[in-house]
């Protein structure tokens, strides 16, 4: 792999990694891809004694006129389906390259990034942070408007409690600024990008979430989240997600997407729309409550035909965002239909619930 520089080397003591099955599974995707994949190294982490990269993949047209979406998982280390989906998804569209002319055009006008191992060691070590303990989805520079949920919404009490953010005025960790340059470099400067970053462990339901996690307050492109929630209600009509901004559920400190959309909306001129695919993970413990005792349980669906269907459910739905990426001059609300599309959005995910006990 071909290694950026980072603020904070890996131990030079440590030793090369010993593989995660996922890190495995990666090479063996971009081996198969031939030349048509590009597979680099964000960063160097240590973890338990040894070294790991933090890979990136990329393919597609690099021209920085060209939409791009960019593909992530593995930010929680114990979220290891996130990881394969993300991985899921590469397979699926490596395994294309030899016969899908479709795909090949698709590429012509796309760019493709995927960083489905964002937290090596937290991977390795089974943990949720990162190996200094600190949760990398708390760790970016951005406080809550208003009240938190306690330890959840991030804290930093120390990395002995989970959600802690790191030291105040601390850097960012390795990891979270690694994500933050490849978004940089790869997704912002164009004049639309979608990312999607997979999780799992909220609630039962598959929950696609938008900024912002750290304020109710709505987004600048609400009205192109609007706007994509339609197309693909109109091509999935049967689709199971539920589509609403985080802080509909809570809100946090640190929320790397939040920080990264608000330094896209410092270019006025392009379209950055961060989502997250929150794998509703309690139905996999309400089917078998022997996952309860297992931590790995907790966030991933034990038994092998339910990861099975985990996998394939969401690769129609990251399908769907690279052709709405390529195609998003056609679908994109623009001039008068932008505010038609944000009262529309305000109207189902900003207004107060009526209240129970009313008048009809
Ligand atoms: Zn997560």
């Amino acid at each position: 792999m071909t290694s950026e520089s980072s603020r904070r080397p890996a131990d030079s003591a440590a030793t090369a990694s010993p593989d995660i099955a996922e890190m495995t599974e990666l090479r063996a995707i971009v081996a198969s891809a031939g030349n048509a994949t590009t597979l680099s190294s964000a960063c160097e982490i240590s973890a338990g004694g040894h070294r790991f990269e933090v890979p990136v993949v990329t393919l597609g047209n690099p021209d920085p006129a060209l939409p791009a979406v960019g593909i992530f998982g593995g930010v929680h280390g114990l979220e290891r389906i996130g990881a394969q989906v993300a991985l899921a998804s590469l397979r699926h569209v490596v395994s294309r390259l030899r016969w899908d002319d479709a795909l090949h055009r698709q590429l012509d006008c796309l760019r493709l990034v995927f960083m489905p191992i964002v937290n090596p060691g937290g991977l390795w070590l089974g943990t949720r942070a990162n190996p200094a303990g600190v949760d990398l989805m708390r760790n970016a520079p951005v406080e809550a408007s208003e009240r938190v949920p306690f330890l959840v919404g991030g804290q930093r009490i120390g990395p002995g409690l989970p959600w802690y953010r790191g030291p105040a005025g601390a850097p960012m960790e390795p990891e979270s600024a690694a994500l933050g340059r490849v978004v940089e470099r790869e997704l912002l400067g164009r004049p639309f990008s979608l990312a999607v970053d997979c999780h799992s462990g909220f609630g039962i339901a598959d929950r696609i979430w938008f900024p912002y996690a750290h304020s109710p307050a709505p987004i600048e492109h609400l009205p192109e989240l609007h706007a994509l929630n339609a197309v693909f209600d109109q091509a999935h009509p049967h689709h199971r997600y539920i589509f609403e901004p985080q802080s509909r559920q809570y809100l946090t400190h640190g929320d790397l997407w939040d920080w990264l959309y608000q330094r896209a909306l410092a270019r006025p001129d392009q379209v950055f729309l961060p989502l997250t695919l929150e794998m509703g993970s309690w139905l996999w413990i309400k089917k078998n409550p022997r996952q309860l005792f297992s931590r790995r349980g907790i966030f991933n669906p034990l038994a092998g035909h339910r990861q099975a269907r985990v996998l394939r459910r969401h690769l129609a739905w990251l399908d769907f965002l690279m052709r709405a990426a390529a195609s998003h001059a056609r679908w994109r609300p623009v001039g008068a239909e932008r505010e038609v599309e944000r009262q529309l959005a305000l109207a189902r995910w900003y207004m107060p619930a009526p209240a129970k006990g009313g008048k009809a």
